[in-house]
């Protein structure tokens, strides 16, 4: 069955530099913005009003007697933007998590809705809003209602707003306005969507398991190994870093004390920004290719779900604590990366709880051990791990792939054997499962 289902992001774009006047002007109009909404929230909470309607009704009074050349719009907007603090801090409060007595108003971006600027051009006439500046690039003109009139916002588009545009993706009401002071600039946050179709008839289901070195996904017919060498990538990099670091510093008096040169400072920085965008080029296009795969075959994706899992996880495994903390953000971004693609593909993707995926038999659910092999009189961990009740082994990876699969389907024991005979030489630890690596 193809269903159609919308998907939303947010996208940021920066304003050029404004000048002090309308700079002041939208300070003033956010001043005014905040107030209203923490009335509104009083107004809210005192009354146990939760829609924006009753809210609205209950200040609209006050408001424009205190504000008279304040937009009307304002009060509506600053009304849904309580409601939504209403509610998302009753919810917070019922699961125990609100430490307030009341909302917090800290950080206040503007809300806008459509009268409030002119949003009916971006909606439907887009390429009108453009002129080429000086240095012939394109600016957007956003025109703003403040109590001092319409303002003109020139906005700076980048080449992700093209691209998104061109995908088809259309711009939703609901824009948001940030000031940033340091630089006398605003940001707009403008909210996109865009429909897709959904294959919910998939005739194949592929797991999928991220790791530094390798990204291993497929089924019990058929495992691929993509090598993504992220380890070693971040390895060479840290060389190149610390190799700086000892080259462009100051040679103090203590081995400690080495203050980095301006040099060394520019280049730590350049380095780390080629690094970021070397892992996350390649992470991209991992994704493109199978997400792509992924809907030739018709399959549903199974991943596991990171928002929970992953942090305690994390924070019991200390040691290597830099090796997995990278390990962390490159398996969110590379997954969401993925996800956004499949969705793009009309491919269909379900996450699952990972736990203990990896140390589980897919076979029988029993713990299973790592198997190291003797070399040079030493023992060295191989990938393979083995089950000792009923002697189903895999790669690490693959064991993984399997569970997601079955922990997807609901399903225990199932699985076919691994065909392969094992190596020469292998060493059968005794322990069950061997915590820490006794060879490190
Ligand atoms: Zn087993």
């Amino acid at each position: 069955m193809l269903k159609t289902i919308k998907l939303s992001k947010t996208m940021a774009l920066k304003s050029k530099p404004l000048t002090r006047t309308k700079i002041k002007i939208i300070e003033n109009t956010i001043e005014a913005y905040k107030e209203i909404l923490s009335i509104a929230l009083d107004f809210g909470l005192k009354n146990k009003r939760k829609s924006h309607r009753k809210i609205r009704e209950g200040i609209y009074e006050e408001i424009k007697n205190k504000y008279p050349k304040l937009p009307t719009h304002y009060i509506y907007t600053a009304s849904q933007d309580a409601s939504t603090r209403i509610k998302s801090f009753i919810s917070m409060k019922k699961r125990g998590k609100a430490y307030t007595e009341t909302p917090e108003v800290r950080n206040v971006s503007l809300w806008l809705d459509d009268i409030l600027f002119n949003y009916k051009d971006f909606k439907t006439n887009i390429e009108k809003l453009f002129s080429i500046d000086k240095e012939g690039k394109k600016t957007l003109h956003l025109r703003l209602s403040t109590p001092n009139g319409r303002i003109v916002i020139p906005l700076k588009p980048h080449k992700q707003f093209f691209k998104v545009l061109n995908e088809g993706w259309k711009i939703k009401a609901g824009f948001k306005l940030i000031l940033n002071k340091e630089d006398g600039t605003i940001t707009i946050l403008i909210p996109l969507e865009k429909e897709i179709t959904i294959n919910d008839d998939y005739k194949a289901v592929y797991a999928l398991d991220f790791n530094l070195d390798n990204i291993t996904y497929g089924n019990f017919e058929n495992i691929e190994m993509i090598k993504a060498d992220l380890g070693k990538l971040t390895e060479k990099y840290s060389n190149i870093m610390a190799n700086i670091q000892e080259k462009f510093s100051f040679k103090g008096i203590h081995k400690q004390e080495k203050p980095l040169k301006r040099k060394g400072f520019i280049l730590l920085k350049k380095f780390g920004r080629r690094l970021k965008n070397i892992r996350e080029d390649k992470l991209k296009k991992l994704a493109n290719k199978i997400a792509k795969e992924l809907k030739e075959k018709d399959a549903v994706l199974i991943i596991e779900d990171l928002s929970s899992y992953f942090n305690q996880n994390i924070a019991k495994k200390s040691f290597k604590k830099l090796k997995h903390k990278l390990h962390n953000i490159s398996a969110k971004k590379f997954l969401n990366y993925l996800k956004n693609k499949c969705l793009e593909f009309g491919v269909k993707v379900v996450e699952v709880n990972p736990a203990y995926t990896s140390i589980l038999c897919p076979n029988c659910g029993n713990r299973l051990s790592q198997l190291y092999k003797l070399a040079d009189e030493r023992a060295l961990p191989l990938r393979l791990m083995y089950c000792f009740d009923c002697e189903f082994y895999a790669d690490r990876d693959a064991v993984a792939v399997f569970n997601l699969i079955k922990r997807f389907m609901g399903l225990y024991p199932f699985s076919p054997k691994s065909n392969e005979p094992i190596a020469e030489g292998t060493v059968f630890p005794m322990k069950l499962w061997v915590e820490d690596n006794p060879f490190p």
